[in-house]
Parts: structure tokens; sequence; C-alpha cells
């Protein structure tokens, strides 16, 4: 089997409670939604055709055992649900950042789950897949709004608190769009709001930059 790919790379974990740890990222091409903020658009076209065996080939070049799978957006390539299985099947340690928009019910139970609930300055609220917040596991997955304005901030604490996410997850991400000027208002925010959130800066972008690829 085949999946599309954009790049295999090794790097730094940069967001989830597992920032900072070290991370071998499979970036799979294509994503059919349009987040106005989206810093990952060189995935929309392009790509190679990978077999599994050769995407395997790169990872074990790493010699690392936490893999993330992340896109674009993972979930779009049908193919993606097998190859997270026996990536599972080979003992790694496997995270899943996906957009939201498809169901994970078919994701192997073994990965982690990183899910974005997409708010309204991204244009694309009316996408998320809503009982994809009914299936995350409060000892493993994680869930992440990206912010870019105190009304995303008002969407993301009605959901915490509509969803419950406090109980249900393992994490509650809040993530400023990198670069936008309120992030101390948004932090004030986060810190005076007694729910069980936390500010998930985006690591590698301090490190290397917004706009660095491969990274
Ligand atoms: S879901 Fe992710 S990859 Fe797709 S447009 Fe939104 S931010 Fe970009």
């Amino acid at each position: 089997m085949n999946l599309r790919v954009t790049e295999i790379f090794l790097s730094i974990q940069g967001e989830s409670t597992h920032a900072g740890r070290p991370c071998a990222f499979v970036r799979l091409t294509g994503c059919p939604m349009r987040c106005e903020w989206c810093d990952s658009q060189y995935t929309f076209t392009g790509g190679e055709q990978k077999s599994f065996e050769e995407i395997f080939a790169k990872l074990q070049e790493f010699d690392c055992n936490l893999v993330e799978v992340t896109g674009g957006e993972p979930l779009a390539q049908k193919e993606a649900f097998p190859f997270i299985k026996e990536l599972c099947d080979r003992d790694y340690e496997v995270l899943i950042e996906t957009g939201g928009f498809f169901s994970t019910e078919e994701v192997d139970k073994r990965a982690t789950i990183i899910l974005d609930v997409k708010c309204p300055a991204s244009g694309e609220s009316e996408g998320n897949h809503w009982s994809n917040l009914e299936r995350l596991r409060s000892d493993t997955d994680e869930v992440k709004f990206v912010v870019a304005d105190l009304r995303d901030w008002e969407f993301a604490k009605e959901i915490i608190r509509k969803y419950d996410l406090e109980n249900q997850t393992k994490a509650i991400l809040i993530s400023p769009v990198f670069g936008i000027e309120n992030l101390k208002e948004i932090a004030e925010e986060i810190s005076r709001s007694g729910l069980k959130v936390r500010l998930n800066l985006q690591l590698h972008k301090y490190v290397w930059g917004a706009d660095a690829r491969g990274v």
C-alpha cells in the first residue's frame, strides 16, 4: 500500500504534552479544508507516493520510537488507517495530529489522538466532526484549540464545558496563532479562567522559525 507523503523528518515535538521530545514526523499530503491561518499550505498539493515499506525504512534511519503522523490532514487518505495500525504493530509510540474533520473511529486504539477543534476565526468551524470529542480518552488523548482572538477563546470555553473536556481528555491545549499581537491578553485570560487548560506554544517555530519546513 502507498501513501502520498510531503516529508518525513526527525525533529523535536513542538506541541502538546509531548513538546520537547525527539520525534519522527510523517507529514502526509493533502487537506480538504482551508483554515485562514494554516501554516502548512505547502502540503495541499504535490508530495510523492511512497510505499509503507519505504516509509518504514526511512523511519528506521532515525532510531526514534516516537512517531507523529500529521499533514495536511493525515486521515484524509484511507490508507493512513492501516499505516497507523502497522506503526503500532511495530511498537512505535504513535501520535496522530488531526484537524478534526474526519472521524477518528477507525484509528488504531494504541495511537494517541491530538484532535483540533476549529474555532470561528479559522473559517472552518462548521466542519468540526463533533462526535470525535466523545471518543477522546482521558488517559492519552489531547484536544487543541488554535485561537486567533478572544472570540475564539470564548468559543473554546463553550466547547470545553459542553463536552466536559476537562474530564474527557488528558490535556486541553490552547494554541494562539503564531505571531498574533494579543498573545499576552490570551495568556492572561487562560491564567484567570480556572479551567484545566494549558497554553500551547509551538516550540519548533521558536527554534527554527515560522516558515521552516522539515524540522
Ligand atoms: S486542517 Fe490543518 S492542514 Fe488543513 S487547512 Fe486547516 S490547518 Fe491547514
